[in-house]
């Protein structure tokens, strides 16, 4: 009998608990025709609502519901390295509490692992339907710019919603860095992975736990965890100024040494204009090295990533 486990991370998902678990369970007659059994790790991310107690209560009726709680809100890649770390699965899925990460694609994602030899199957949303058209303008951006510095591909469009074999969950927990960007890490470890495309599903229950902001600093950090472009960004500004400044001090000592300057006064306002510029571009270009620096100074702590309050 093999043994699939799936991942939930929770952060205040009261309403979606059981409707997850209603909608999980469809999929057991199918696993089952498979000499398949499966386990529910409901990981949760330091909820302040009612959700720790609704998994248990789940818990009490099928012992095949776990549940790791977390001592504060630790972000989803913290919940998913706990789960994934639980798992005992042959083959584990990592899913969204709220269904937008539609359970009945399972036996197809089951199937390509087991009968079509791959390691993972990884889904994507064609669509991003009911998404403020901001967000899905900045989004589209954000993989366009990611995929240009960094040699590991970032689809866009793709959940953390995957199905994946024992030997590709044990290569993404080999990764213990504290940064932690999933969409990267996935294609990062490499094996072999299928895409199955769906339209995007909109949240039934509850709202979205990402607001633009937490997006946007999101972004920052993965395009920081799997490029150094920037660094290389800020060294040839620096180039391009010196090259600049190196132009303008043999342009100004030929005039100076031939026809001289009559006006030697008239440049005030063009130079501040050129110190206010060129030391904008240097504060900017310390302020991606402070970046890196800082994501080193966590890395080097070697906080945990996550603290667990409770075990079930
Ligand atoms: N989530 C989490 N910790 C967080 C934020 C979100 O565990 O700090 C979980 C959340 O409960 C959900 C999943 O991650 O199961 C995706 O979150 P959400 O649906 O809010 O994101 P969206 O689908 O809007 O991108
Ligand atoms: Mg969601």
């Amino acid at each position: 009998m093999k043994l699939l486990t799936a991942i939930v991370p929770c952060f205040n998902e009261q309403e979606n608990v059981f409707d997850f678990y209603d909608e999980f369970v469809k999929n057991e007659a199918f696993l089952k025709s498979h000499d398949c059994d499966f386990e529910i790790i409901f990981v949760d991310d330091g909820s302040k609502d009612d959700t720790v107690a609704r998994v248990k209560e789940l818990k009490t009726k099928d012992s095949r519901v776990r549940l790791i709680s977390f001592s504060r809100n630790f972000g989803k890649e913290s919940a998913m390295y706990a789960g994934l770390s639980a798992s005992k699965g042959d083959f584990v899925a990592v899913m969204d509490c709220d269904l937008q990460d539609p359970p009945a694609l399972l036996p197809e994602m089951f199937k390509a692992v087991t009968e079509e030899g791959y390691d993972s199957v990884a889904t994507r949303r064609v669509d991003r339907k009911g998404e403020p058209p901001i967000r899905s303008f900045f989004a589209r951006q954000f993989y366009k710019l990611i995929n240009r510095m960094s040699n590991t591909e970032i689809v866009d469009g793709a959940r953390d919603y995957r199905l994946m074999t024992r030997q590709f969950v044990d290569a993404i927990l080999s990764m213990e860095e504290y940064n932690r960007f999933s969409k990267g890490i996935f294609g990062w470890v490499g094996f072999k992975n299928k895409w199955l495309e769906f339209e995007n599903v909109e949240r039934k229950k509850g709202e979205t736990k990402w607001s633009f902001w937490k997006l946007f600093v999101y972004a920052l950090d993965g395009i920081m965890a799997f490029s150094t472009a920037p660094l290389a960004m800020a060294s040839f500004i620096g180039v391009f100024f010196c090259i600049v400044a190196f132009l303008f001090i043999v342009i100004i000592m030929v005039r100076q040494l031939t026809v001289g300057d009559p006006n030697n006064t008239v440049g005030w306002a063009s130079m501040v204009c050129i110190i206010l510029f060129v030391s904008g571009v240097q504060l900017f270009c310390v302020g991606i090295v402070g970046q890196y620096l800082s994501k080193t100074y966590l890395e080097v702590k070697k906080r945990p990533l996550y603290i667990v309050k409770e075990e079930l």
